[in-house]
């Protein structure tokens, strides 16, 4: 069978009911028929449902569904995106490792690294995306462990040659582990290029329609093990109505993918024309700097744009101000088009020096593309251009 049907038909077996649509199992624990059910539970002698922040069906077969989507042969589903990238790294690392990371990252994961994994002891070098082969390399320690990156990233749309960075954790036995909420499985499968590591915010794409927060890590059993001992003691579970709306959602990723990616292209062609836009930044226009790179590793250039409006913020206030059909909001990933100032809001807590050496600037307006009509979203911001460009 072919991934989008497994990722339709995938479910949990059909209970006594014969309901049609997966049921939800909206339950704290299972029950034991008897003592000796209960005791071979616990010592794992019989495998099943105990309590819901160690198991249950419903985040199980988000679970599956992302593992099949991913190729990874294991995963566990947490509370959030953040609480996977926490997990995928606390479970693993320990004092005294060392952490090899694209500088452009996700606010949060770039505060886990610098201010929570450096009191452990866990030390950690950036390095630019661009960076050649030779500079990755060199910059690896005796004590690095694991190799982070998010490609392409939020907000500044930057690539990481997946293929090179793969080569080189075999040959230096990193763990590799790749932030893949911008592209999803549908436009890019990191462990084809042995990623062993595969994390997600499932509040973006996934859901896709911006009502649950979710994330997951699926990658390979014996890294996916540790995570999920971590997972099970600390306690990020996911909460099972939402695994349930999740991989309801699954069904339609390929579907609201191709539509996101076509629109966002046809925006950032439309506002790459119009006068009053200084830059438009899309992995799918010939103008990016990776654009080669992300025709190689990606099949579609994604749903985010960056545009960079001449005036700075008060051009961005008027630009927002004119927007009659894009919401502002800091989520992405949603049916409804999005969007946000990252240098006020998402990334607003890093050092200016920071902000600007990933192109957040002032003037910096992402936007996520949704599924409204291609016309009528062109129409919004042509006009948003030249009222605010006044
Ligand atoms: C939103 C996001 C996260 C964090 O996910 P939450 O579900 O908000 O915790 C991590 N990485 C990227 C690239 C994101 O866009």
């Amino acid at each position: 069978m072919k991934k989008q049907t497994k990722a339709v038909r995938t479910q949990t077996t059909k209970t006594q009911y014969r309901e049609h649509s997966t049921p939800l199992f909206l339950t704290s624990s299972f029950t034991f028929e008897t003592a000796e059910q209960g005791k071979a539970l616990f010592d794992e002698t019989e495998q099943g449902n105990l309590y819901s922040r160690f198991s249950n069906p419903s985040v199980q077969e988000f679970v599956d569904k992302v593992c099949m989507m991913e190729e990874c042969e294991e995963g566990v589903a947490t509370a959030t995106g953040m609480a996977a990238v926490f997990a995928s790294m606390a479970a693993l690392l320990q004092s005294g490792d060392h952490i090899l990371a694209s500088r452009a990252l996700f606010g949060s994961a770039h505060q886990i690294i610098t201010q929570i994994l450096s009191k452990w002891n866990i030390s950690y070098t950036y390095l630019e995306s661009t960076a050649t082969e030779q500079e990755w390399e060199a910059a690896i320690l005796p004590n690095t462990k694991m190799v982070y990156l998010e490609t392409p990233s939020n907000p500044g749309l930057d690539l990481v040659d997946l293929e090179m960075i793969g080569k080189l954790c075999k040959k230096h036995g990193l763990i590799f582990n790749v932030d893949n909420c911008f592209a999803t499985p549908c436009l890019q499968i990191p462990a084809q290029y042995g990623a062993d590591l595969v994390v997600h915010s499932a509040t973006k794409f996934m859901d896709g329609q911006g009502r649950v927060l979710g994330g997951i890590v699926v990658g390979k059993k014996e890294y996916i093990k540790d995570i999920r001992f971590f997972c099970r003691q600390t306690g990020p579970s996911m909460s099972p109505f939402n695994a349930w709306v999740l991989s309801k959602s699954l069904e339609t990723l390929e579907l609201r993918m191709e539509k996101h990616c076509a629109n966002a292209l046809e925006l950032a062609q439309a506002l790459d024309a119009h006068e009053s836009v200084k830059r438009v930044n899309y992995p799918f226009l010939p103008s990016h700097p990776q654009h080669t790179l992300a025709q190689q590793q990606m099949t579609a250039g994604g749903a985010v744009i960056t545009i960079e409006l001449e005036g700075g913020f008060s051009r961005i206030s008027a630009f927002m101000k004119a927007l009659k059909i894009a919401t502002l909001s800091s989520n992405l990933g949603d049916t409804r088009t999005i969007v946000t100032n990252p240098y006020t809001t998402t990334h607003a807590k890093l050092k200016e020096e920071d902000k600007l050496s990933l192109g957040i600037t002032p003037g910096l307006l992402r936007i996520s593309v949704g599924l409204e009509h291609i016309e009528d979203l062109i129409e919004d911001f042509t006009q948003a251009a030249a009222i605010s460009a006044q």
